[in-house]
């Protein structure tokens, strides 16, 4: 029996709306802490960015943590502390959003990109030793869908070639590995909080670290690379008196974010909690499915569940992974595609990088689609996302 498209038979879609992949949820207590702070002295740096990044440094088990303005800004400020400059080169994976090496030549330095595994689709350490050279300073694992990277792995090379390690958390918030909540286990851990992630502040990112130099140097680089610390000025003219030390940036978060933050954060338990049952019905009504390959987790590891991808075993469909995207979207499904290898845009392109570079990011890049992922997702929504993926696989089965 055929099935009805409506993008290719005018049949009627799953859903009458388009479902994100990915949205906020911002409930009253969260509008009235912000207001709170609206009706308060301080807008900006006042008493809610130190509670908030005390609260997260405690929350992720980091003894550190520095707000900024976004989750590119908590990159840059770290490629920075990590001594990133012309010259010298930094090893990440080509599967993440392009802010995961752009950090890398805003510093004036050269991201490397390093293949993933085809298994949990995260960088693969081989890769990394076989990027090394005498002008590697840093590795930027990105745990990708918010899975931990072979974090042991990484640790080791970095060790044994003296490198500083910045993990990409954007996608973590929550998750652990061998045990250990991600956010304490690297010299710096980075995270965003952009609507689509864990928790939000709008826009807003953090810092954590354990190292108290890092820790002063990403402070300073928030703000312009002012400090008014009297044990760390040069010279001392009075009570006004402060240094610019160097080129920082104004990359502060806001105190009306920061209300909103701590707000979000005391509920990161249980919007994970709900990715996760999410998860668990996806994971019952795909991994039979023949045309579809998930990715491989490993026990030691629990996931933070940013995003649900789905991989076509193309081989089985009539159709490319193309079609079956304009598909699921004509379901009003928004499907999405996370993410195109970074070095692959046209940007990367003129900078010398070419295609074919890293060929299992490229494979995996052709086949995978992002699926509807947000603790606010009715089951009812969740029922339409697999009633949809069900539906499209069906009807684009090979006999
Ligand atoms: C979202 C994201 C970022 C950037 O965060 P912003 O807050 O949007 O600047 C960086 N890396 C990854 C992997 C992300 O998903």
């Amino acid at each position: 029996m055929m099935v009805n498209l409506p993008a290719i038979e005018g049949g009627s879609p799953v859903r009458r709306e388009m479902l994100p992949y990915g949205q906020q949820w911002i409930e009253e207590d969260d509008i009235r802490s912000v207001v709170e702070v609206l009706k308060s002295d301080y807008l900006t740096t006042g008493p809610r960015i130190n509670e908030f990044e005390a609260r997260f440094a405690e929350y992720v088990g980091a003894r550190y943590a520095v707000a900024v303005a976004n989750g590119t800004a908590a990159l840059h400020a770290a490629a920075f502390a990590a001594g990133i400059g012309p010259g010298v080169e930094v090893i990440t994976t080509p599967i993440t959003f392009a802010a995961s090496a752009n950090c890398v030549l805003y510093m004036g330095g050269k991201p490397i990109f390093a293949d993933i595994k085809d298994s949990d689709w995260n960088i693969d350490p081989h890769e990394i030793e076989g990027k090394l050279n005498s002008r590697t300073k840093a590795i930027i694992p990105v745990h990708f869908t918010g899975l931990p990277a072979d974090l042991d792995e990484v640790h080791q090379i970095a060790r044994e070639h003296n490198l500083v390690v910045i993990e990409d958390a954007a996608h973590a918030l929550g998750a652990s590995y061998k045990g250990q909540r991600i956010g304490g286990l690297s010299q710096m851990t980075i995270f965003s909080f952009h609507p689509v992630k864990h928790i939000t502040t709008g826009e807003g990112g953090m810092i954590t670290t354990n190292d108290v130099n890092l820790y002063h140097r990403l402070m300073q680089f928030r703000s312009h690379g002012i400090t008014r610390d009297g044990e760390r000025l040069v010279r001392d003219e009075g009570p006004w008196y402060y240094e610019m030390q160097f080129e920082g940036y104004n990359y502060r978060l806001t105190d009306v974010q920061a209300a909103l933050g701590l707000s979000q954060l005391a509920k990161a338990d249980r919007f994970l909690e709900r990715r996760r049952e999410i998860v668990a019905r996806y994971i019952e009504a795909f991994t039979d499915m023949p045309e579809i390959s998930l990715q491989v987790r490993e026990d030691d590891r629990e996931s933070g569940w940013h995003l649900f991808i789905i991989r076509l075993n193309t081989e089985r469909l009539k159709v490319d992974r193309r079609r079956v995207f304009e598909a699921l979207r004509a379901e009003n499904i928004g499907a999405n595609v996370h993410y195109i290898p970074v070095y692959l845009h046209p940007y990367y392109g003129d900078l010398g990088y070419p295609g074919g570079l890293c060929p299992r990011a490229e494979e995996l890049y052709s086949e995978m689609i992002t699926l509807p992922l947000f603790p606010k997702m009715a089951e009812r929504d969740v029922d339409d996302v697999i009633e949809a993926v069900g539906k499209v696989m069906a009807y684009y089965r090979r006999q």
